[in-house]
């Protein structure tokens, strides 16, 4: 089931709500820009993100097929999420589950996490090491 779920940045400029079904699932990508960062992220739609502070504080970076764009306080330089749009999805945003404030660990830890072969193009695939992302 949804639950609504408070987010930030670092220095607390970007402030933004998000609704997660964390039953539906968590990822980590061996990429090349995931690993660097860590990054530990639900899939949610459009609408389940909004922002409630510090939007004109978000900047923007964007590598390779350039499908998904990455927002950063551009104070702290936290990423609270990515936003991307592709044909099976269509607009999607990619929630940094680090950021989110009321989050409980033991949530975080029960819930579903699959791990992507970024690193090789093939997201839906299993990658041969993952115990460091
Ligand atoms: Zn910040």
């Amino acid at each position: 089931m949804k639950k609504t779920y408070h987010g930030s940045c670092h220095c607390g400029a970007v402030r933004f709500e998000a609704d997660i079904d964390l039953d539906k699932g968590t990822s980590k990508c061996n990429c090349s820009f995931c690993s660097k960062t860590r990054f530990w992220k639900a899939f949610v739609e459009e609408n389940d993100v909004r922002m409630t502070d510090g939007q004109e504080n978000l900047t923007e970076y964007q590598f390779g097929s350039l499908t998904i764009v990455h927002s950063f306080c551009r104070t702290c330089g936290i990423k609270p999420f990515g936003r991307g749009e592709t044909p099976d999805l269509g607009v999607f945003y990619a929630v940094n589950l680090a950021c989110l404030e009321d989050l409980a660990v033991e949530d975080l830890l029960s819930a579903p996490l699959e791990y992507q072969d970024g690193k090789h193009d093939s997201w839906g695939e299993t990658p041969s090491e993952f115990r460091h992302l």
